[in-house]
């Protein structure tokens, strides 16, 4: 993702995107934001360093200031190209001069301000010293909704991804599993996210048989065998945009048991995507999709929140979970993933990504929800 512009946004769209996250961190009771390169900064700005380092990269913006990129000298005629336009102006500092006191020159002496999550804990020391009266706080705390609503090009865009994502399902289901090991499984699964045009692979999780019951199992050496249930998750950046989609197949028919988890699985994730509904609380996504699996007796197994927000990155607020009441909002993008984890011998995840329209949820996913069989 790093290295040319992800999307096909205007310095007009990135110029929007600024004065609303100025505006909004005012609104927050800061004085600022410092935005270091990673997914907010391409966001706002289009700009991702192709190799960020040690060197301090920082975006300042402030509410009725015009917005200030502070790069290295080095650095400064990629950024130039990627951010050129007005009212953003580049600060350039050159080795050995003190990057901190060029960017604490732009900040108020005691202001607080919210700083990105993945900002270097250096340069916020280095902030710090420089300016003891001033404060941070993280940016993803402090506006969680930042980046949470998507317009209709960043729509289209994750649209685009889901179907990507759809195409490499299509195609797995096809290929052998019995006889080969997960990672074998998992580099098809990245040939193919490639091949359908992501250029960023974020995760290919294949968890055959014990190993499924384990939600944080990537891939292992464990041989896949018939008989075994096989949850894949998949996703990463196509053109900027996330992609992310679970589906559990079986090797060979599948016992009553693993077909009843998968039926409970399934209808739990079509209460979820029904609960989908602008003004309605993240929250009860979860719920709806919690009470299915609760009531088949299954609660224990679930181990995990419903969703998460996607994007320009693959996890990202709003989070599907009890306690967040953040109300939906139509243009939200997030993922509806009910499972359920038996130890020690299988597990199940069907998942896609949603989004909030103005009557409910559209799902960004839509191969079959059906257990499928593999070979
Ligand atoms: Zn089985
Ligand atoms: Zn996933
Ligand atoms: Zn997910």
């Amino acid at each position: 993702m790093t290295g040319s512009p992800p999307a096909p946004f205007t310095a007009d769209d990135y110029r929007a995107r600024m004065e609303r996250a100025a505006r909004a961190a005012a609104e927050a009771g800061l004085a600022g934001l410092l935005v270091a390169p990673g997914p907010d900064l391409v966001w706002l700005t289009g700009y991702a360093p192709t190799a960020p380092t040690e060197r301090l990269t920082m975006l300042v913006l402030a509410a009725g200031r015009d917005p200030v990129l502070v790069v290295p000298t080095l650095e400064a005629p990629d950024a130039e190209q990627a951010v050129g336009a007005p009212p953003l102006t580049l600060r350039d500092w050159t080795d050995g001069t003190d990057s901190y006191a060029v960017t604490a020159a732009l900040l108020d002496k005691d202001g607080r301000y919210g700083i990105s999550d993945n900002a270097w804990a250096m340069h916020v020391l280095g902030l710090q010293r420089t300016l003891p009266g001033s404060a941070y706080a993280s940016l993803t705390d402090a506006l969680p909704m930042l980046r949470a609503v998507k317009d209709a090009a960043e729509l289209e865009l994750l649209a685009a991804a889901g179907a990507a994502a759809d195409a490499t399902f299509e195609e797995i289901r096809t290929v052998p599993f019995a006889g080969r090991r997960e990672s074998d499984v998992g580099r098809d699964l990245a040939d193919l996210l490639r091949r359908f045009g992501h250029a960023q692979v974020d995760f290919t999780i294949v968890a055959s048989g014990p190993n499924g019951a384990n939600p944080h199992h990537e891939v292992g050496d464990r041989v896949i065998r018939p008989g075994d249930m096989v949850v894949l998750d998949f996703g990463g950046l196509k053109d900027g945009y996330g992609s992310d989609t679970s589906r559990t197949v079986h090797v060979g028919e599948p016992t009553r048991e693993e077909q009843k988890v998968h039926d409970t699985v399934r209808a739990a994730q079509e209460e979820g995507f029904r609960a989908v509904r602008p003004g309605v609380a993240c929250q009860e996504v979860d719920r709806a999709a919690r009470a299915v699996i609760t009531d088949a007796g299954y609660g224990e197994y679930f181990i995990h929140r419903t969703g998460h927000g996607i994007g320009v990155t693959t996890h990202e607020p709003p989070y599907m979970i009890e306690g967040e009441e953040q109300p939906m909002v139509p243009g939200m993008c997030f993922s509806v993933e009910p499972g359920i984890y038996l130890p020690g011998r299988f597990g199940v995840r069907i998942e896609d990504i949603v989004t909030v329209t103005g009557e409910g949820g559209r799902r960004l996913n839509n191969t079959t929800r059906d257990m499928v069989i593999v070979d």
